[in-house]
């Protein structure tokens, strides 16, 4: 696990090397083995230095999440357990002999803070390699060390994004900023960091401010921190709270807050545990950290965050739901129906996973839009230097636009993104039918015909799916696989190859009317409309929203999708249900937007208005006039007015989340997992909670039935929770209870 070695030069090499882990991480076992080592290279007269290294491609990927996900939730047993994580490696930074880092790949999180711990940083030069502290990604901070040592290493400014927005940086980006002292070619670096350490301090002795009694040691072994005199870099006489500092964390504060809605306890925590811990001597201040690292993973934002936004990921990305058995799909051509908005996106992230791709429309001139869409967006990325000019001028190469369907003669897959319209849609899967193997798979981007209905003109229905992008397909990473009744396990396995090979995270669902995600944002979206009626202010309806963790509200997004989709959706819904039409209570809102020319962002006009020339938008005044606020649900002050949003930020969520629960209870979601990842990967579902059914669990599944309980008479049918959540409650289950135990064990 690790392998300890001295050479005759008494360098000590200290090497992470994990059976049984593709990645080296720190967990029990690897920290107590590593504890060994540096006693023995502390203790012993003849290590004259230390190399810490990796036997593996990276160097070490962090802490283990799983100990993470499954952390006792005695706050005293994890006070000892990650103060013991700092002692350790305050133990060979104050050890009096000099430590190397030398970073061959990937050091993030501990993997960085170990090396932080070291006295000299050396990185290999290599593309693939991340240095960083994500854990605020995952509503953590860095625990072992990384909130103190990183600002007084670089400054605080320079600190803020590593920290709080988990930015990654490469080697060079790290020797810059001061992360590390050198780069060099991968294949020097033992060489490199053994002559550091064989080269003489050309500094005298040191008598660090670590312990009162301490000698003078090499200067080496000295960190900046433990030198007399240090200060706190960007401070002025490193006075953190004199007026630099004021004003870096009164800024600092605001603009955190702003940008998340004050939603997120870790980005405070960070926030205040650098500005506490700076103030104090370095063993006090890593106290401090440990303090703020357990209460931030006692909250349950960072389980439900560790639990969907890292295994829930990892398990779709790797594709958990592909059936056992059908042999690899090797993609080389596919075709795309319609070279409108969505199809060109399609083209686009298809032709740069290295894909041929035929593009049809209707006639020519058409066709060539969609490719020039592509054309401009590789050209874009040439500009910024993302993309090679040869890499641009190849990935516009894959891509023939067309309108002969004979094109599409060899295609593996062919997807359709023509008009939202059943005949229209019928006509061209009939075409492209025509010339198509019988093996090959049929997908249809519709985002709410029943995929069912769609395959009845397919000669091969069992080859007929529905994959669901999001717009705009180029960012938005999640793609859902609808499956029809007649859709074949082996063409759900097919589909799933494919979009693993366009990098984008699947999740595989039932066919339904809207299928999971474009059902659950209606909930959204008709929920805050059901608000305005009942005379919440809007400005209300959308703040409460972003309060709630969701990315925009849900009037700015109905502008988004555009209402007269949704109107149509209304119509279409109204006649295939015909007498088991439930109104939602949003149709009239919606007709009256429409019948005034307001269908939202493509019109410059919807529930805001969209200024001609430039960007900001502001909601439309007449809202208030259409639907007056009342006194009583917006003005009250203090706590009336902090209760009568939480119940509008409740609402928002709430009613996603029952209908989640809804869709497992009917089959068209089939775990749990699905539900999570899909929400906040597809529409950005509030991600502190986990996704829309972890939500259920962090507010315990018999509270959130009672809350829905009471909302359900007060609101409407929409808080009706389904069957299977009030039997959970009774028996007193979760969704994830059992699981996370099952994964400790
Ligand atoms: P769009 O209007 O931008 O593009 C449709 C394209 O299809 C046009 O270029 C049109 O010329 C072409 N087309 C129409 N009839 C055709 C025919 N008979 N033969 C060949 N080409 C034909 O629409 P869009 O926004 O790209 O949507 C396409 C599909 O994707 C729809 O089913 C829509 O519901 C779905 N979808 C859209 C979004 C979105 O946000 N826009 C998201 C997910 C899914």
């Amino acid at each position: 696990m690790i392998n300890y070695n001295v050479d005759g030069d008494g360098i000590a090499t200290i090497t992470w090397n994990m059976p049984d882990h593709s990645m080296n991480v720190l967990n029990e076992k690897s920290i107590t083995a590593f504890a060994d080592a540096m006693q023995k290279a502390l203790k012993d007269d003849k290590v004259k230095g230390v190399i810490l290294a990796s036997g593996k491609e990276s160097f070490i990927a962090g802490a283990d999440l799983n100990m993470l996900l499954n952390a006792p939730s005695d706050p005293a047993i994890l006070m000892q357990q990650f103060s013991e994580l700092q002692r350790l490696f305050r133990a060979f930074e104050t050890g009096g002999k000099p430590w190397v880092a030398a970073i061959n790949g990937t050091a993030l999180g501990g993997g960085l803070e170990i090396c932080l711990a070291c006295h000299y940083r050396i990185a290999a030069e290599n593309p693939k390699a991340k240095i960083g502290q994500p854990e605020v990604k995952l509503g953590l901070l860095p625990g072992g060390g990384g909130t103190q040592r990183i600002p007084r290493l670089i400054g605080v400014m320079a600190a803020a994004p590593i920290l709080l927005e988990g930015k990654e940086l490469s080697p060079a980006d790290a020797k810059n900023l001061g992360l590390v002292h050198e780069v060099v070619p991968a294949d020097k670096l033992l060489a490199r960091a053994k002559e550091w350490l064989m080269t003489p301090s050309k500094e005298a002795p040191i008598k660090p401010t670590w312990g009162k009694t301490a000698n003078a040691v090499d200067a080496r072994a000295v960190q900046p921190w433990d030198r007399p005199g240090y200060k706190v870099p960007g401070f002025p006489g490193g006075q953190v709270w004199g007026p630099v500092g004021v004003q870096t964390f009164i800024g600092g504060n605001a603009m955190i807050l702003a940008k998340n809605f004050a939603g997120y306890p870790a980005p405070k925590a960070i926030m205040a545990c650098v500005y506490e811990g700076l103030q104090l001597p370095m063993d006090t201040a890593l106290k401090v950290e440990t303090r703020y690292f357990v209460s931030l993973l006692l909250d349950p934002v960072a389980k439900s965050m560790i639990r969907t936004l890292f295994f829930g990921l990892q398990d779709a990305n790797k594709l958990a739901r592909r059936p056992k058995g059908v042999p690899k799909q090797e993609y080389k051509k596919i075709g795309v129906l319609g070279a409108g908005f969505m199809g060109a996106g399609i083209a686009n992230v298809s032709a740069r996973a290295g894909l041929q791709v035929v593009l049809i429309d209707r006639d020519q001139a058409a066709a060539d839009k969609g490719k020039a869409h592509v054309q401009a967006d590789v050209e874009k990325d040439a500009g910024r230097g993302r993309l090679t000019k040869e890499k641009a001028a190849e990935i516009l190469g894959r891509i023939t636009a067309t309108p002969d369907y004979a094109a599409l003669k060899g295609c593996d897959l062919v997807i359709e993104a023509v008009f939202e319209n059943r005949e229209v849609k019928a006509d061209v899967t009939k075409k492209a039918e025509a010339v198509l193997a019988p093996e090959a798979v049929f997908a249809s981007n519709t985002s709410t015909l029943p995929i069912t209905g769609l395959a009845e003109a397919s000669p091969r229905p069992e080859n007929f799916i529905g994959l669901h992008f999001f717009s705009p397909v180029e960012k938005m990473p999640l793609v859902e696989i609808i499956m029809g009744k007649k859709t074949s396990q082996q063409t759900q396995a097919r589909a799933l190859d494919f979009v693993q090979k366009i990098r984008k995270t699947p999740i595989v669902v039932n066919d339904s009317r809207g299928f999971f995600t474009s059902r659950v944002v209606g909930d959204y979206i008709s929920e805050g409309i059901r608000m305005l009626k009942e005379g919440i202010p809007a400005a209300m309806i959308e703040n409460a929203a972003r309060l709630a963790g969701m990315p925009v509200g849900p009037l700015a997004l109905n502008d988004e999708v555009a209402i007269d989709l949704s109107w149509k959706i209304i119509e279409q819904t109204k006649k295939d249900m015909g007498d088991k039409y439930r109104p939602s209570g949003t149709e009239e809102v919606v007709k009256s937007m429409v019948d005034q020319g307001r269908y939202g962002r493509k019109a410059g006009k919807g529930f805001y208005d969209y200024p001609a020339e430039g960007k900001g938008k502001s909601l439309w005044p007449e809202l208030a006039k259409m639907f007056p606020p009342k006194p009583e649900l917006a003005f009250g002050e203090g706590e009336v007015k902090n209760a009568a949003v939480e119940e509008i930020e409740r609402r928002l969520l709430y009613v996603q989340a029952v209908d989640t629960a809804r869709c497992l209870e009917e089959g068209v979601l089939t775990n749990p997992q699905d539900g999570d990842v899909g929400s906040i990967m597809g529409f950005g579902f509030s991600p502190r909670t986990g996704g829309a059914i972890s939500l259920i669990d962090q507010v315990g599944v018999a509270e959130f039935v009672r809350r829905c309980d009471a909302m359900a008479k007060k609101y409407g049918p929409q808080f009706e929770v389904p069957k299977l959540l009030r039997d959970m409650a009774a028996k007193g289950e979760s969704f994830y209870g059992a699981k996370d135990k099952a994964k400790a064990a």
